[in-house]
C-alpha cells in the first residue's frame, strides 16, 4: 500500500511538471514548426517565380529582335522575387516590403558566371569623375559585378587563368613565358576526330559520322488577315540567330529570313556576310546546317592547342588572386585538367578530371565570394541577428555547379525561441544560356511521319527498341510552346517541332510522361551500356546495337551541333 502511495505522489511530483513543461515546450516547437513551414513554403514559390520569370523572358527572347537583354532579364527576375514573397504572405505579423531585409543575398548563377543581388555600399564616381565620400555614399540593393567561373594557374614561367563554364567551353588568358596569349573553344580529346574532309563538312567522332544536315522548324506568322499562315521551314544559325529558307519566295533577293516578332523579315542584300554563309549552305531546295561539324573541327584544333600550352597543369598548381594554393572540394590533385587524351579525362564524361576540376573552380568562386557578400550584409541590415552563409548538402553543391539556377536565402526571421534560417535553390533546365547534355530530345516517328514523338537520348524504349524511326534531334527549347498574339486576349499556339499537315508532336509516355529509369547519358557518348545484373537480370552488353548507334549519332551530333550554335552568342557576351 505504502509503496503504491509512494508511487503516486512520485507520479505527481515528477512526472506531472515534466509532461507540463513538455507540453508546453512541444506546442511552442509546433508553433515554430509550422511558421518554419510557412516560411519554406514562401520561400520555395518565391524562388520559383524567380526562375519562372526568367525562363519566360529569355524563351520569349528567342523569338524577338530584342536579345542583349541579360541584365534587365536578371532585375525582372528579383523584382518577380521580392512581389512573390510578399504576395505568398497572408495574415502574418510579418509585412510586405518587412521581409526584404531578410533576405541577404540572391544568386543567379548562368553560363559562365554568376551575379549577386544584395545590398551593398554603392560608391560611385559623380559626373566629373570625383568619388562621393562614404557618408554620401547609400546602401543599395543591387546586382554587383558579374564574377566569372575562373581559375588561375602558376607553373614555370606561365602565369594564367581558365574561365570555365557549365559546360566543355574555356577561355585562357595570360602569360606564357615572355608571351601574352587569349584562346578560346571547346575542350574534347582531338584524338576522337578522324577523317576530316573540309570540302564535304564530313569526320568522324568516336566512330560516329558527322555530316551536314537539314534542321526543320514548323513557323506560325502573324496573320495580315484572319487566317494564320504557316509553313516548316529549313533553318541553319548564324552569329546566335536562326536563318530560314524560303524555297517558294519568287523573287531570287528575298530567299532567307529572320524569324522577328512572328514575321518573316527577309535578309536583305546588303547583309552580305549572312547570305554568303547561306548561300554556301543551299543546295537545290535544301539547306544544310554544318555546325556539328565546325563544332568538332574547331573543337579538335583548338584541344591540340590547349594540350601543348598548358597539358601538364594541375590542381596543385591553383593558386589564388594573392598567390596561395587553393584548396578544393572536388580533389583531383596531381591529375592533368586539360590533357582529354590521357584515360578518364574525356571532358564529355561527367568524372572525368576536367569536369572534376571545373566543378570544384565554381564551387570554390560561389562559396568565397557568397560568404563575403552574406558576412558584409552585417553592416547594412540593422539587426543584431548574425547573417551567414548556411552550409549547403553535396547535393545542393552538384545542382548548383552543373545549372543555371537561382539560390535565395531568408534569415533572421524570430520563430518561437529562435531565429529562421534557411535557403532554397531552384534550377532552370529550359534556357538560351547553356546546351546541357540532357538538354536534347530526339524524335522519332511512324512510316508516314504522322506521328512524331520525342524522347529523352537515355529513353531505354529508344534504344532497346527500333518499333519507330530516329528522325532528327534538338535544343529542348524547339519543343517548348510557342504563343503568337492575334490581338488583346487572342492568341495561338504552336511547337516549333510539330509539322504543317503531317502531324503534333508529344512527349513519349515512358521518359517524358513517365521519367521511367533511363540509361546513363555518359554510356551513350561512349556507345556501352552496362546492365546492372542484379537490377536487369542480365549482365554485359544486351542491347539493339543498330539501335544504339543510331540514337548515340543523332544524340551526338545535335548536343555538337545546337552548343556550337548557342556558343557564337556566348561569345560575344564573353568579350563584352
Ligand atoms: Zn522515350
Amino acid at each position: 500500500m505504502i509503496k503504491a502511495q509512494h508511487l503516486a505522489i512520485i507520479f505527481i511530483i515528477i512526472i506531472l511538471p515534466i509532461s507540463l513543461v513538455l507540453s508546453n515546450y512541444i506546442q511552442s516547437q509546433i508553433d515554430t514548426i509550422t511558421l518554419q513551414t510557412q516560411y519554406n513554403s514562401r520561400l520555395y514559390e518565391s524562388t520559383y517565380d524567380a526562375v519562372q520569370a526568367f525562363q519566360i523572358n529569355t524563351v520569349n527572347n528567342r523569338y524577338s529582335s530584342i536579345s542583349d537583354s541579360k541584365i534587365r532579364d536578371i532585375e525582372a527576375s528579383v523584382n518577380t522575387f521580392y512581389n512573390s514573397l510578399s504576395n505568398n504572405i497572408n495574415a502574418s505579423e510579418i509585412g510586405t516590403e518587412a521581409l526584404r531585409p531578410f533576405v541577404p543575398a540572391l544568386v543567379y548563377t548562368l553560363y559562365d558566371g554568376y551575379y549577386i543581388y544584395s545590398k551593398y555600399n554603392n560608391v560611385y564616381p559623380e559626373n566629373n569623375g570625383d568619388v562621393k565620400d562614404d557618408s554620401e555614399a547609400e546602401d543599395e540593393y543591387g546586382l554587383k559585378p558579374y564574377i566569372y567561373y575562373s581559375g588561375r594557374y602558376r607553373k614555370g614561367n606561365n602565369d594564367f587563368v581558365v574561365n570555365y563554364t557549365l559546360d566543355n567551353a574555356i577561355t585562357i588568358y595570360g602569360r606564357f613565358g615572355t608571351e601574352y596569349r587569349t584562346l578560346s573553344g571547346y575542350l574534347i580529346n582531338p584524338e576522337q576526330v578522324e577523317n576530316i574532309d573540309y570540302a564535304k563538312r564530313t569526320l568522324t567522332y568516336n566512330g560516329i559520322e558527322i555530316k551536314p544536315e537539314i534542321l526543320t522548324e514548323y513557323l506560325l506568322f502573324t496573320p495580315r488577315d484572319e487566317d494564320a499562315e504557316s509553313g516548316n521551314y529549313q533553318y541553319i544559325v548564324y552569329d546566335g540567330k536562326k536563318v530560314y529558307y524560303d524555297p517558294e519566295s519568287t523573287n531570287e533577293d528575298e530567299k532567307y529570313f529572320w524569324y522577328d516578332n512572328y514575321s518573316k523579315t527577309y535578309i536583305s542584300i546588303y547583309n552580305t556576310e549572312v547570305l554568303e554563309y547561306a548561300r554556301a549552305r543551299t543546295s537545290g531546295d535544301r539547306f544544310y546546317s554544318t555546325s556539328a561539324f565546325d563544332y568538332f573541327y574547331e573543337a579538335e584544333r583548338f584541344s591540340r592547342e590547349v594540350i601543348d600550352l598548358i597539358g601538364t597543369v594541375t590542381q596543385d598548381d591553383a593558386v589564388d588572386a594573392e598567390g596561395n594554393k587553393i584548396e578544393f572540394a572536388y580533389n583531383t590533385g596531381n591529375e592533368p585538367i586539360f590533357n582529354t587524351t590521357v584515360n578518364n579525362n574525356d571532358p564529355l564524361i561527367s568524372g572525368s578530371t576536367f569536369n572534376e576540376n571545373r566543378m570544384g573552380v565554381i564551387r570554390n568562386s560561389i562559396e568565397t565570394n557568397l560568404v563575403a557578400a552574406i558576412a558584409n550584409y552585417n553592416s547594412y541590415s540593422g539587426f543584431t541577428y548574425e547573417f551567414a552563409l548556411p552550409v549547403f548538402t553535396e547535393s545542393d553543391w552538384g545542382k548548383i555547379v552543373n545549372n543555371i539556377s537561382v539560390i535565395s536565402f531568408l534569415q533572421g526571421i524570430p520563430i518561437g525561441y529562435k531565429y529562421y534560417n534557411n535557403y532554397c535553390i531552384v534550377t532552370n533546365d529550359k534556357n538560351e544560356e547553356v546546351v546541357k547534355k540532357d538538354s536534347i530530345y530526339i524524335v522519332t516517328a511512324n512510316e508516314d511521319g504522322t506521328n512524331r514523338e520525342y524522347h529523352l537520348p537515355g529513353c531505354t524504349k529508344l534504344v532497346d527498341s527500333e518499333q519507330d524511326r530516329i528522325v532528327e534531334a534538338y535544343s529542348n527549347l524547339s519543343f517548348v510552346r510557342q504563343t503568337v498574339r492575334i490581338s488583346e486576349g487572342n492568341y495561338l499556339y504552336f511547337y516549333p517541332q510539330m509539322r504543317k499537315d503531317l502531324s503534333y508532336i508529344t512527349g513519349c509516355y515512358e521518359c517524358i510522361v513517365n521519367a521511367s529509369d533511363t540509361y546513363n547519358l555518359d554510356d551513350i557518348i561512349n556507345g556501352r551500356i552496362y546492365h546492372n545484373e542484379e537490377v536487369t537480370g542480365q549482365s554485359g552488353l544486351i542491347y539493339n546495337e543498330d539501335q544504339l548507334e543510331q540514337v548515340r549519332t543523332a544524340y551526338i551530333t545535335a548536343l555538337a551541333r545546337e552548343r556550337y550554335d548557342l556558343y557564337q552568342t556566348n561569345i560575344d557576351s564573353m568579350s563584352n
